[in-house]
Order: C-alpha cells, then structure tokens, then sequence
C-alpha cells in the first residue's frame, strides 16, 4: 500500500448511508419520503422551509444521519446507475400491505440485487382496513427476501407513512444495517461526488445537487462534473440554507457551472480553474469525436 492509501486510512471518519426507496407506484414512496423528512430534528431546531433539490438529509434523535435520494422511482437510481456512478448503500423497498408484491416490486428487487444492495423493506399503509403484512412476507419469500422472524435476513418492517407509525423502527434498522456496511470516508480531502439532479434556473443559471462522497466540498473550489466545469460561487442544503462546506454523505445545490451538467456525472474538485477547464474541454472533445465516428460509421 501506498504512504496515501495509509494516510487516508488515519483520516477515515463514519459516513451517513445514502438510501435509495424503490417500490411498485403508488405503494406510497413520496409519502413516505414527506413524512421520514419531518422527522428531521435538525430541521425543528433549525427551521426553514423544505426544497427539493433531488436528496436530503436527516438526524435522528440519537444523533445519526441518514441521506436520502428524494426522487422516488426506479428512473432516477437506473440512470445513475446506467451512467455507472454507485450512489446509494441501502435500498428501501416499499410494498403496500393492501396490494402485495407488484410488478415494478420486483423490478426494484432486481436492480437493488444487482447493484448489490442490502433491502430493507417497508410493508406499507398497514393503517389500511385491507392490509395484510403477512401475504406480503409470503409473496417476497418467493424473490428469496425471508422476513428475519422466519429465519431469513431480511429486516421487514410494517409502517404507516400516512400516520407515521413504526417509521422509528424503520430509520434504525436502516442504520443496522448502514453499520454492517462500515461506511466511512475522508473529510481531510478535496471533494469527489456524483450529480443527482440539474436544471437551467432563469434567475440563477445552471444549477445542480452534487452529493459529496468523499472530501469536503468548499465555496470557491474548481470542479469538474461530467463535460462541464466551474467554480463553487454558493452552496444550499435542503432547507435552502446557504451553507460554506459540504462533508462525506452530503447532498448540496450548488452554483456555479459553465453549463448545466448531467445527473449520474460524476464530480471532482481541480487544483486549478486552468486543470478544471482543461479536463472538461478534453472530455467534451473526446465525446464529440466519439459522435463524429458513430456517425461516419
Ligand atoms: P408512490 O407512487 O409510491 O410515490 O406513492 P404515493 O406516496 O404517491 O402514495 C400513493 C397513495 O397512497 C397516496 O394517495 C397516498 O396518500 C397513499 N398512501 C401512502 N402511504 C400510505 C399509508 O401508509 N396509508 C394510507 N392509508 N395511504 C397511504
């Protein structure tokens, strides 16, 4: 190992998981993404009025965090991953107690297998007169997720995300299962993340939510994001705060870029605005070559 490798290894620090929620639509993902996000203690201290900026993240009574990617669905974690950037840790798979295990129930099974991420599930909506958690662990059984009360490994856990009920137990189990997984990472270091989400703001130009992976982001770093560069002019968190740092585990909105950048881009801080510029410009070169070839072809 290198002297670096060893270095780093001193400057490790815990990192917040970054869960991604998967589910058949309308088993109640966006719901549950509303309430899990009230729940943020920093936010009753802090206040200020929630945006969406493609993720957030909360702290728990006890002190923890958790980030999640607030864009429900399946397109947004294909699409990251498709662009080959590995964002999430822990996958939430919500199934409606009512309904059972569904078609796009068994996409999100397969593409969390395959991006080999552990499961937790959120049997959902169990206020519901029709709910019935137990068909629901029945029919997962059969996609080789066996609920731990019946000597499986999977954490099943029955919620309301209508009442909140049971989304405590929900939020620890996610972080059993986040401490198996030892995440940790540098702080000591520029910042390396990926783009979650971007758009062309009227008003304030290009804008995009990186979250940080490791490193800590700064006011006035280079970047490069995907073909694209620019320097960190301002940072946002979820509440719209501006904030001067970003650390490991961190979704920020940011300001800044040349142009607006892709989601799944991935981002890293340059010594130099003149580095910045210089890999963005090759990267776009590359990629216009790569067109003209196809096309010839
Ligand atoms: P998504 O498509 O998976 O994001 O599902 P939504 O969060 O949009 O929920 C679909 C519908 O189910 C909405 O009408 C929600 O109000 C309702 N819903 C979601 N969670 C619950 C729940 O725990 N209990 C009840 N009774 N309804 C819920």
């Amino acid at each position: 190992e290198t002297q670096l490798e060893e270095e780093d290894k001193e400057n490790l620090v815990e990192r917040p998981p970054v869960v991604v929620v998967m589910g058949h639509v309308d088993h109640g993902k966006t719901t549950l993404l509303d309430t899990i996000r009230k729940t943020d203690v920093a936010a009753r201290e802090k206040g200020g009025i929630t945006q969406h900026i493609g993720a957030y993240k909360i702290k728990l009574k006890n002190g923890k965090e958790i980030t999640f990617l607030d864009t429900p669905g399946h397109e947004a974690f294909t699409t990251l991953r498709a662009r080959g950037s590995k964002v999430a840790d822990v996958a939430v798979l919500v199934v409606a107690a009512d309904d059972g295990v569904r078609p796009q129930t068994v996409e999100a099974i397969n593409h969390a297998k395959s991006a080999e991420l552990p499961i937790v599930v959120a049997i959902n909506k169990i206020d519901k007169p029709g709910a019935d958690p137990e068909r629901v662990k029945r029919e997962l059984s059969q996609y080789e997720l066996i609920p731990e009360e019946w000597g499986g490994d999977t954490i099943m856990v029955p919620v309301s995300a209508k009442t909140g009920q049971n989304l405590d137990e929900l939020l620890e189990n996610i972080l059993l299962v986040s401490e198996i997984l030892d995440l940790k990472a540098n702080p000591n270091k520029p910042a390396v993340g990926t783009i979650i989400e971007s758009k062309l703001d009227k008003q304030r130009g290009p804008v995009a939510t990186v979250l940080v992976q490791n490193g800590t982001l700064k006011i006035g770093d280079y970047f490069v994001a995907g073909m694209t560069w620019g320097k960190v002019r301002a940072m946002f968190d979820e509440r719209g705060k501006n904030v001067k740092e970003a650390m490991p585990g961190t979704p920020v909105e940011i300001l800044g870029f040349q142009e607006v950048p892709q989601s799944g881009d991935g981002f890293v801080v340059m010594k130099s605005e003149k580095d910045a510029r210089t890999l963005a410009e090759q990267r776009k070169q590359k990629y216009e070559e790569q067109l003209l070839a196809k096309k010839a072809r």
